[in-house]
């Protein structure tokens, strides 16, 4: 088999080592809250809100810093199950409730875990942080 024809690994060392891939692959048990074929989303295991879960594209990016253009209807898709998603895990409607949708993204931005995800956070106040 030449190199054109090899087969596409796209699980490289940091892919493989991810640990919100294998939570998306179901390897690490999660909460779950939401699931469809490129998105899950799962509670945070450290909450800092009354309602705080993850949202991740099942597809390994690491970050907001590598969201481009081919990313739109992902991204798009993802935002626009944010606020249904909130409502369903208690949050309280606007304006009085709402959320806050947070992504950190590298070193300086506070980013842990190098997989894209966005914190949704929500439920009455104080909240542990935020
Ligand atoms: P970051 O700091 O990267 O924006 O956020 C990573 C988040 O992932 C943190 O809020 C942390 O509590 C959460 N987290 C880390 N490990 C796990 C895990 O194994 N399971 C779940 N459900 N959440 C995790
Ligand atoms: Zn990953």
């Amino acid at each position: 088999m030449n190199d054109k024809n090899a087969p596409v690994i796209s699980t490289g060392s940091a892919v493989a080592s991810c640990l919100f891939c294998k939570i998306a692959a179901g390897q690490i048990p999660s909460r779950k809250v939401y699931e469809d074929e490129h998105i899950l989303a799962f509670h945070d295991i450290n909450p800092w809100a009354p309602v705080h879960f993850l949202m991740i594209p099942k597809m390994h990016i690491n970050s907001m810093a590598q969201v481009g253009p081919e990313h739109e209807a992902l991204i798009g898709r993802m935002m626009a199950l944010a606020p249904r998603l909130a409502l369903e895990q208690g949050c309280r409607p606007y304006p009085e409730g709402g959320f806050r949708v947070v992504t950190n993204t590298g070193a300086e931005g506070g980013q842990e875990v190098h997989h894209l995800h966005f914190h949704v956070m929500g439920g009455p106040r104080p909240w542990l942080r935020g």
